[in-house]
């Protein structure tokens, strides 16, 4: 039978190449043959830097890492409805049970059913030559989009569009984005589609070099003392319609609730941490809403791949390095030094 490489987490920063079968597709399966697969943040954070691995939906159980796969479908399974070999396929990251509310609602990622399964933490995901993935879990690539761009929708950039719908985003609202890492930086790009102002905070010298090539021109540093009075000039003083942390840092989150205009909006997207603030004077007597915001609906990802063509975005852009399959622990060497943007590994087009 035919064999393919995959990479799984051994924890405390080690990875290892390992042989498996290629998978073949089920009833209502696909068989996705990998063009591209990001690394992501959450798979530092949960799975990469640790041996500690959690429970329930952050709980890595050992199979093959990954979960922003893109790539061709290879082989469909009995059963599927919409999807032939040869697609592109972006793959919504959790296969949820399909039944609860939050599933029938495209929240899959909300899913507390037992068959709940993220790829790359509870099932094996895209840092392997083919994923089986479930067809109710896929969103068709647009014919403009390229497999990178699809990998970005898979997690990052649909997170980002999904905080956007929360905060309301439009091109009436002057934004700040606290945390210009590759979640921070999609925001940006798609808070100007929408028309928005965007205004960022960075501490890291190469995302903010990163940001600046990409037109993000007005970038503040925690580090700098004046980088209040810098973001407030930028909104003769009144503040930003629209507030939304990528970054986790208890400073960023109540940065952004001291720089939120009267009546503004607040979202918090980026994960871990804590945050302390005196909620009269920040929250309640500004009249602020503060929302929490995590990952998007598999919907919402649908339409996102449709705007990206529209608005002729390409989230490509915000990967800055791209290493093959058997470069895995050198990309995930350079991703968590914290200094990259997005780090993909692809595979030849
Ligand atoms: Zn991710
Ligand atoms: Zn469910």
């Amino acid at each position: 039978m035919a064999t393919m490489t995959g990479v799984v987490f051994l924890g405390d920063r080690q990875l290892a190449q390992r042989e498996f079968l290629v998978p073949e597709p089920g009833y209502g399966q696909v068989l996705v043959r990998m063009k591209a697969s990001s690394l992501c943040g959450s798979d530092l954070r949960a799975i990469y830097r640790t041996s500690n691995w959690g429970t329930g939906p952050e709980a890595y159980q050992g199979v093959i890492g990954g979960h922003e796969p893109c790539g061709i479908i290879e082989r469909v399974g009995a059963g599927a409805r919409r999807f032939k070999e040869g697609d592109r396929v972006v793959i919504y990251h959790i296969a949820g049970c399909g039944l609860c509310h939050d599933c029938r609602g495209g929240w899959m990622i909300s899913c507390s059913r037992p068959e709940r399964a993220a790829y790359g933490w509870q099932r094996d995901g895209g840092h392997a030559d083919f994923v089986l993935a479930e067809e109710r879990t896929l969103v068709a690539l647009p014919d403009e989009l390229t497999y990178l761009d699809g990998a970005m929708i898979a997690c990052g950039i649909g997170t980002a569009y999904a905080a956007c719908l929360r905060a309301a985003v439009s091109g009436r609202d002057s934004v700040l984005i606290t945390g210009l890492g590759p979640v921070g930086l999609g925001m940006a790009l798609l808070c100007r589609a929408m028309g928005a102002q965007v205004a960022g905070v960075e501490a890291v010298p190469e995302r903010i070099a990163q940001a600046r090539a990409l037109g993000i021109t007005d970038v503040a540093s925690p580090i700098d003392a004046h980088a209040h009075d810098m973001l407030r000039s930028l909104t003769k003083g009144q503040g930003f319609e629209v507030a939304i942390d990528c970054s986790g840092n208890a400073d960023a989150r109540h940065m952004c609730l001291e720089l939120a205009r009267e009546w503004g909006r607040v979202v918090f997207v980026g994960e871990g941490g804590t945050v302390s603030f005196a909620p009269s004077p920040l929250l309640i007597h500004k009249q602020l809403s503060l929302y929490g915001s995590w990952v998007c609906s598999v919907a919402q990802m649908e339409d996102l791949a449709e705007l990206l063509v529209r608005w002729n975005v390409h989230p490509e852009k915000l990967v800055t390095h791209r290493f093959t399959l058997a470069q895995a622990k050198e990309a995930y060497e350079l991703f968590d030094s914290g200094k990259t943007g997005k780090v993909a590994i692809t595979w030849p087009a």
